[in-house]
């Protein structure tokens, strides 16, 4: 799956989302997250957002923003 992490916060940039083949994007307050069952791992989103704030769950150190994303995806409306 992808994930977004902290450079997505504050950001006003949707291109990830009308490019998202599967619509797996939800939106809280501040900021976007994936939903980690729905992403199908394209990777066409990544270079799309100008934030740099989505990386592949191959990268180290996202363990958190992973469960994050993952949590914040149950909670949050689709967009
Ligand atoms: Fe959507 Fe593909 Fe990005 Fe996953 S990797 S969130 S399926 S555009």
């Amino acid at each position: 799956t992808y994930v977004v992490v902290e450079n997505c916060i504050k950001c006003k940039y949707m291109d990830c989302v009308e490019v998202c083949p599967v619509d797996c994007f939800y939106e809280g307050e501040n900021m976007l997250v994936i939903h980690p069952d729905e992403c199908i791992d394209c990777g066409v989103c990544e270079p799309e957002c100008p934030a740099e704030a989505i990386k592949p769950d191959t990268e180290s150190g996202l363990d958190q923003w992973l469960k994050l994303n993952a949590e914040y995806a149950k909670s949050w409306p689709n967009i």
